[in-house]
């Protein structure tokens, strides 16, 4: 089903990553600047995922000698070093999420650029280096975001949702390797449930969410494709959740051919690829449009019909 395959090392079935986006509090400060100090409820469920979740999924990834990648708002990095700290120090990776989690495709090309450059400032002086890779904050990608992405020299993006494995983002700048996911794969919308956020699904079990992610992996797995967990850890890393994910991960391994990778591995192995022929990715150009498609402008009255 899949037209132009990639070859996963040691002849891998599919790659698997399960990608943590940690915006902790963030994401009350965005959505209620004014009120976001005095909603401690909320808060206290937002940083449960530095706090509680955090550590509990590096302890799970050490068990299972397990490398990934996290996602973190820059904001985040400076209101919890430790995070960093013990992120880094376990050897998995840590890529851009905006800076206090704002959305792109709401800024203008020079606002989106300033708030990338001074997260970059957050993470050369926090780590000692830049990130490879970017996830926009609730895939708010906007049509300026790849260029930037390319000036500033990332060789990754995680956004997208535009094919079954990773494919090339190709701009008047350059390119960008992407590598997509969907909201099939998303926690979300399975389990979140914040009258905050207004957003209020019917809380899921785990048994019951795990089957939605469990078909994506088997689809994966037969045709060579890429499965890529856009979790976070507040939601997945909850106790009967983060059991049920140390279940999957061993019934993965298990099943075997399986390559569970961060994704800065999985974006040189493709990259790799390309450049040694072996494989052909499809290549999206952006920006997808000039400019405004649509003549019809919303709400504009109808024409009154010939009598
Ligand atoms: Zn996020």
């Amino acid at each position: 089903m899949i037209l132009n395959p990639i070859p996963w090392p040691d002849g891998a079935k599919c790659a698997v990553a399960f990608t943590m986006d940690m915006d902790a509090d963030s994401i009350l400060h965005l959505a209620h600047p004014d009120r976001a100090p005095r909603m401690v409820s909320a808060l206290s469920m937002l940083k449960y995922s530095p706090k509680i979740a955090v550590p509990r999924i590096l302890a799970t990834y050490r068990k299972f000698g397990l490398k990934q990648t996290f996602f973190l708002p820059a904001w985040c990095m400076e209101q919890y070093p430790e995070t960093v700290e013990a992120i880094l120090r376990d050897g998995h990776e840590i890529g851009y999420h905006g800076y206090i989690h704002e959305h792109q495709n709401e800024l203008s090309r020079d606002e989106e650029h300033y708030w990338l450059q001074r997260s970059l400032d957050v993470f050369t002086s926090m780590t000692g280096t830049r990130p490879e890779g970017a996830r926009s904050p609730l895939y708010n990608f906007s049509e300026h975001t790849a260029d930037l992405l390319i000036e500033e020299g990332f060789k990754f993006d995680a956004s997208l949702m535009g094919d079954d494995i990773p494919y090339i983002l190709e701009t008047g700048r350059g390119r960008l390797i992407e590598l997509p996911s969907s909201w099939a794969l998303d926690d979300w919308p399975q389990f979140m449930h914040s009258i905050e956020f207004n957003y209020l699904m019917p809380i899921r079990s785990p048994e019951e969410a795990w089957k939605t992610f469990w078909a994506e992996f088997e689809a994966a797995w037969e045709h060579g494709g890429l499965w890529i967990a856009v979790w976070h850890p507040k939601v997945s890393g909850r106790l009967s959740r983060w059991s049920y994910t140390e279940r999957m991960i061993e019934q993965m391994l298990k099943i075997g051919s399986v390559w569970i990778a961060p994704l800065g591995e999985i974006a040189a192995h493709v990259q790799k690829c390309v450049d040694l022929g072996q494989c052909t990715p499809r290549i999206d150009k952006l920006p997808y449009y000039a400019g405004r498609v649509s003549p019809i402008r919303p709400r504009m009255p109808l024409p009154k019909a010939a009598e």
